[in-house]
């Protein structure tokens, strides 16, 4: 049995009919007295790209932090986290664990709209926060290109979106409440046990269960979407005196396509007083998305798709303003990038952060990689994001340009071996570039790799003994990692 990919709760997949359209036009325990909805044996957890599902002994859904903490009390084994199950390596499970569906605990906890703050469950979605926000013209301050994400799981990766300025979500995180291994409740901050905070976000449920989060809010504004043919060899300048300190900029990131991924189609979302082209304040859940389905599949299964992307996806991107507002287009639903079916092939993310100054050496090794590997990529996102000066984890650690991957994968055993081998190539680029890679997708990096990208986790390591001593909280990343 399957316990439900991440549509079953709420839609699922990845990234991008803005390829195609902004891009096609322009993102228990069963003893437990509870009552916990708790399932037999031998369940699969699955995440989004229906790879690497994770064999699990249970599940169980808590509604509460009291039920949280009774679970990780009582249940003899160990333990992880799931929210929307984006992921796609088995983040959010462990092999014969219990896997916690964080998708329940979903509620408000408290909202002051006068200070711009609010503290949700960790399972409640961006979707969900934006429906409670907007009637008070608030948006979320940092958060990715889609609505489906809990809160906890975008924490617990410490994701990033678009924002211009912003970087990690970990900057506008007030505070976290947290299930350590032996069940106690503890509330973490910046300025209170700061070390546990600053290894809880971006720690992939490494240390404890995140149960509630408190988070700063932004204005809702209206933004005009801009559209720009950039040379490949001015994008860094340009994005610098154009982009980079222009405050009236909240949205922006540079798509390349294939085949030659060398000729960056900029998007900035600028604040506007103009009229708003889209009258609707957020997309409405549950859309079907026929058209981007039949585009996604027409631009990747049929002959001329290439032709598709020069002749309709690129002129489509650069296509008249649009102006909506800002939780209009932070409220996308990821649903829109989903296939008919991923049986036979799937779409993934890849993710490399690299310095600044890295960004062209990078650029051309990574085309090279693309090409000679004949890898499906739909296509490569730009973004850029400032330092990360808080977390333990990092991903930036110095100010950095983000390369997001969107790719096309056959399902058998060698296709996602051969998926391995360039994967493992673009890290070793992004190494002996003084850059990153991201953790939250398919764990084809070598330990050796792990540890040259994230140092820090040495001092992880040591936090975990401290905190976790047997190791309760544990899931396949940190299986195969920590
Ligand atoms: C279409 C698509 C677009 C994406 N776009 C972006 C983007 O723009 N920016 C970006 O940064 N990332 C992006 N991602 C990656 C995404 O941010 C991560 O996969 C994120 O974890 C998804 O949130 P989730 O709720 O699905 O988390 P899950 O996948 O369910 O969990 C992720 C990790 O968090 C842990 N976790 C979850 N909840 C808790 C909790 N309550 N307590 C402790 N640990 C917990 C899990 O154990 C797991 O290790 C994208 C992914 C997809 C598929």
């Amino acid at each position: 049995m399957t316990d439900s990919t991440p549509g079953s709760t709420a839609p699922a997949i990845p990234a991008r009919r803005r390829f195609l359209v902004q891009a096609l036009g322009a993102a228990g325990y069963c003893s437990l007295s509870m009552a916990l909805p708790v399932c037999a044996a031998d369940i699969m957890v699955a995440n989004v790209t229906g790879l690497y599902s994770v064999s699990v002994a249970r599940t169980a859904q808590p509604a509460s932090t009291s039920e949280v903490a009774n679970l990780v009390r009582t249940w003899p084994g160990r333990i992880a986290a799931g929210g929307g199950r984006y992921s796609m390596g088995g983040q959010v499970a462990l092999q014969g664990g219990l896997h916690l569906d964080m998708r329940t605990m979903n509620r408000l906890v408290w909202f002051r709209p006068e200070e711009a703050v609010v503290r949700v469950q960790a399972g409640m979605r961006w979707r969900e926060l934006q429906d409670l926000i907007d009637p008070h013209q608030l948006a979320v301050k940092t958060m990715q290109s889609y609505s489906n994400f809990t809160v906890g799981g975008s924490v617990s990766v410490n994701a990033h979106g678009r924002y211009v300025g912003h970087g990690p979500i970990c900057h506008t995180v007030r505070a976290l409440q947290i299930v350590l291994a032996d069940g106690s409740i503890v509330e973490a901050g910046p300025h209170h046990n700061r070390p546990l905070f600053a290894a809880a976000i971006g720690g992939y449920g490494a240390l404890g269960i995140i149960t509630e989060v408190e988070l700063e809010l932004d204005r809702n504004v209206r933004i005009e979407r801009v559209v720009q043919d950039v040379p490949l060899a001015q994008y860094v300048d340009f994005f610098k005196t154009r982009v980079e300190f222009d405050r009236a900029n909240i949205l922006h990131n540079a798509d390349l396509l294939p085949p030659e991924f060398d000729a960056p189609v900029a998007v900035t979302w600028r604040r506007t007083g103009k009229a708003l082209t889209q009258a609707q304040r957020l997309i409405p859940k549950d859309l079907s998305y026929q058209t981007e389905k039949n585009a996604i599949w027409a631009a990747t299964e049929m002959p001329g798709g290439e032709w598709l992307q020069a002749k309709v996806i690129r002129p489509n991107l650069l296509k008249p303003s649009i102006v909506k507002w800002l939780n209009h287009e932070a409220s996308r639903d990821a649903a829109e990038l989903e296939p008919r079916t991923r049986v036979l092939s799937t779409y993934a993310l890849q993710e490399y952060f690299i310095p600044v100054r890295h960004f062209s050496r990078f650029v051309q090794c990574m085309r090279t990689i693309l090409r000679k590997h004949e890898v499906e990529a739909l296509n490569v996102s730009i973004r850029h994001s400032p330092a990360d000066t808080l977390t333990l984890l990092p991903w930036a650690k110095e100010d950095v340009f983000c390369f997001v991957l969107y790719y096309k994968q056959r399902t058998h055993a060698q296709a996602r071996a051969e998926v391995g081998c360039w994967t493992r190539e673009l890290i070793d680029l992004a190494l002996n570039n003084e850059g990153r890679y991201y953790l939250p997708y398919q764990l084809h990096a070598t330990e050796r790799q792990f540890s040259r990208a994230y140092p820090e986790a040495e001092q992880l390591r040591t936090l975990k003994d401290k905190l976790d001593p047997a190791g309760k909280f544990s899931n396949e990343l940190w299986r195969k990692y920590l």
